[in-house]
């Protein structure tokens, strides 16, 4: 019979990054894992309406739109 053919499974805590909340989670991963949201944060779940901005697309777009607006005002 082969040996060590199963993964590591261990239980651990991982906290959401965007609210804080701890899990406690069964996995495989040696060096574990991160959440950017969770059910107590996410839209979804939460009902409230958010922009979760995490790469700052929402702020470059809006800094792009402030551009396109400021040159459409030199123009005239
Ligand atoms: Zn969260």
């Amino acid at each position: 019979m082969k040996q060590n053919t199963h993964p590591q499974y261990q239980v651990m805590t991982l906290t959401c990054s965007n609210c804080g909340t701890d899990f406690i989670v069964g996995t495989t991963a040696p060096k574990g894992f991160s959440v950017a949201l969770c059910s107590h944060c996410h839209p979804a779940y939460t009902g409230a309406q958010s922009i979760i901005d995490t790469a700052n697309r929402v702020s470059k777009f809006m800094e792009r739109q402030k551009k396109a607006e400021a040159m459409k005002a030199g123009k005239k």
